[in-house]
């Protein structure tokens, strides 16, 4: 039943208003499977507008410093609503609500770094003077915004990985047309309310909500859109970069992480570590662990201890304070998994824990016996599966590791500081995080992958270069 006194109503923002559409769509709390929120569903003529807003408002005067201001008074406005935006995070998202209480602290964390980096973005200066025929010159860069960009951001992050388009987006000097996932898109909306609430200029960001392939084409079909910046499955970052013709294009895409357990590693460490990035937001995250390569000498020890501390995990409601795992996202993600898995275990992998769907939920998952080709070890399961290998090798290790279409970040717990060093080397990712598992970030480091990882880093201050043009200018004296 649904209790349509608690159901609320979002409408777009576009132009600094709220606009309600004739069209909804409903979004389910995703642990109790009823409608939470209705939003409005964009139609072509609003994302229009939404781009010429947004198109408009460039010429509107809005300085590094007034940017700062108002990302800092944004920032503000989230930790003293911090609860409310974690019950919103753990409804739509089904993320328990501790650990959405993490992603409104890191997400006024990426929007106060943003502020920062808006009063410090510089060119540099350029020796041309140096060049025979060109003394009596001088010259200089400086780095200007490159205009209106269309964030397109994904269900499983989504304030802070708003927050890390917006944020930055803004720091430079742009304007933004967020389109956030259709199944999780309140956060984003009340954000807009704090960014208006903070006197961003009117124009500057604009949201449009609605179906992702359609608001996707209509903006890819808008020659004034100048930037796309998107995270998401691989499937569609090919598709903007495919549509995107030689506009700017930056991707943040999946990936299978692999974290590996040396012989000498501290493996009481490496278990805990392990057994809680690979489960956090039921495995939905783009560097959750997903293939653990372990080294036959302390394998026993090491799985035993992974078993032991997955099994202490609580499933349940994600508004307990007890929780650490929720329901999935879709109850068709649930099948995929469990599909996933099923195979797995037609193909000889063992299921040491878990291993069963209910409802929205899927169990925390160890497998063992798995072999590299196995879906559960080659494709991004993005759920709660954690697949273990033995190695033997140093340099076989490496090569598994590598052997993957991916490279977003992987981790490695040893002390040895040639492997690490090698390691550090070889392994082909965007980042490689030594004693402890692939899912590490804090906002501020670059992030990003390689090969289909995506291209383009995140960070505010790694992200402002993406999203500005250096421009050189020559004084001829
Ligand atoms: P998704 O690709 O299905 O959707 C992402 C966004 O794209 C949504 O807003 C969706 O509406 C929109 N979209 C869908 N079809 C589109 C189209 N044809 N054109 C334009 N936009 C379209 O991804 P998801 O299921 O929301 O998120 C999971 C994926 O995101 C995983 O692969 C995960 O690894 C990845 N991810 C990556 C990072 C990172 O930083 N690298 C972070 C989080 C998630």
């Amino acid at each position: 039943m649904v209790n349509t006194a608690s159901v609320k109503q979002y409408g777009l923002y576009v132009d600094g208003e709220w606009i309600e559409t004739k069209k909804e769509m409903n979004v389910l709390d995703k642990y109790t499977q009823e409608t939470a929120a209705k939003v409005s569903v964009a139609e072509k003529h609003h994302v229009d507008q939404a781009v010429q807003g947004a198109k408009q408002a460039l010429k509107t005067s809005f300085s590094p410093y007034t940017r700062y201001e108002v990302l800092m008074k944004v920032a503000e406005l989230l930790v003293a609503r911090k609860e409310e935006f974690a019950q919103v995070l753990a409804i739509e998202v089904g993320k328990p609500i501790r650990e959405s209480r993490g992603e409104v602290e890191r997400a006024a964390q990426t929007l106060q770094l943003s502020a920062e980096e808006a009063k410090r973005i510089h060119g540099d200066g350029v020796p041309v003077e140096s060049a025979a025929g060109s003394e009596n010159r001088m010259a200089f860069t400086v780095r200007v915004p490159v205009g209106v960009i269309a964030a397109i951001t994904p269900f499983n992050v989504p304030l802070n990985l708003v927050c890390h388009k917006i944020g930055p987006a803004l720091a430079a000097g742009n304007t933004v047309v967020l389109k956030p996932a259709e199944v999780t898109p309140i956060c984003a909306l009340k954000l807009a309310a704090l960014f208006q609430e903070a006197g961003l200029p009117t124009g500057r960001l604009q949201i449009v909500t609605g179906d992702g392939e359609q608001i996707g084409t209509w903006l890819l079909d808008n020659p004034d859109v100048n930037m796309f910046t998107f995270t998401g499955s691989p499937r569609v970052g090919e598709l903007i970069r495919s549509k995107a013709g030689l506009r700017k294009v930056a991707l943040e895409l999946g990936n299978n992480s692999a974290t590996v357990v040396h012989s000498d590693a501290n493996i009481e460490q490496a278990a805990s570590l392990i057994s809680q990035k690979s489960f956090n937001n039921a495995g939905q995250v783009c560097i959750s662990v997903q293939r653990v390569y372990v080294h036959q000498e302390v394998y026993t020890t090491f799985i035993e201890k992974l078993k032991e501390k997955t099994q202490q995990l609580v499933v349940g409601n994600p508004m307990s304070e007890e929780t650490d795992i929720g329901p999935m996202i879709r109850l068709k993600e649930v099948e995929r998994v469990d599909a996933w898995v099923q195979e797995a275990k037609s193909q000889g992998a063992i299921i040491e824990v878990g291993g069963k769907a209910n409802g929205s939920f899927y169990a925390p998952t160890i497998l063992t016996n798995v072999k590299d080709n196995m879906k559960v070890c080659r494709q991004e399961i993005f759920g709660p599966v954690v697949a273990v290998a033995i190695y033997t090798e140093i340099d076989e290790v490496i090569a598994r590791v590598n052997d993957s279409e991916y490279g977003l970040q992987a981790g490695l717990f040893t002390n040895d500081l040639s492997f690490a060093m090698k390691a550090a080397r070889e392994i082909e990712v965007g980042g490689l995080i030594v004693n402890d598992a692939s899912a590490y970030r804090v906002d501020h480091m670059p992030y990003g992958g390689v090969k289909n990882s995506g291209s383009g880093k995140e960070g505010p201050k790694y992200a402002i270069e993406e999203m500005t043009e250096e421009r050189i200018i020559v004084l001829n004296l």
